[in-house]
């Protein structure tokens, strides 16, 4: 093996998929986050309980709010939502 190989910088280990845009293929990073269907939601809080670092409250009492920047995709939210209001999906960041 040989002694010069260079380490793998951290930007390429993040990249979870690519797609192909024209003749042009864009590597993209994609992270799994949670959304939160407002319109249904009841404000009863179970998600603000269950998320383990704090990236979902409830706003002016009305509905939850998720912090995309702390979310990490986790879905405990979304398991306990007696509602079933929350989705994870793959989101571009
Ligand atoms: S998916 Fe996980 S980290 Fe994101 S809001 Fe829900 S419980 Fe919190
Ligand atoms: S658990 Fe569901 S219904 Fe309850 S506050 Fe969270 S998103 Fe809204």
């Amino acid at each position: 093996m040989s002694q010069n190989r260079q380490p793998v910088p951290d930007i390429i280990k993040t990249i979870d998929s690519e797609e192909v845009l024209g003749m042009e293929t864009v590597k993209k990073r994609v992270r799994k986050k949670a959304y939160v269907g407002q319109n249904a939601c009841v404000a009863c809080g179970c998600c603000v309980k269950v998320c383990p670092i704090g990236a979902i409250r409830i706003e002016k009492g009305v509905w939850a709010q998720v912090d995309m920047e702390k979310c990490v995709g986790c879905g405990r939210c979304a398991a306990e939502c007696p509602a079933s209001v929350i989705t994870i999906r793959e989101a571009a960041v």
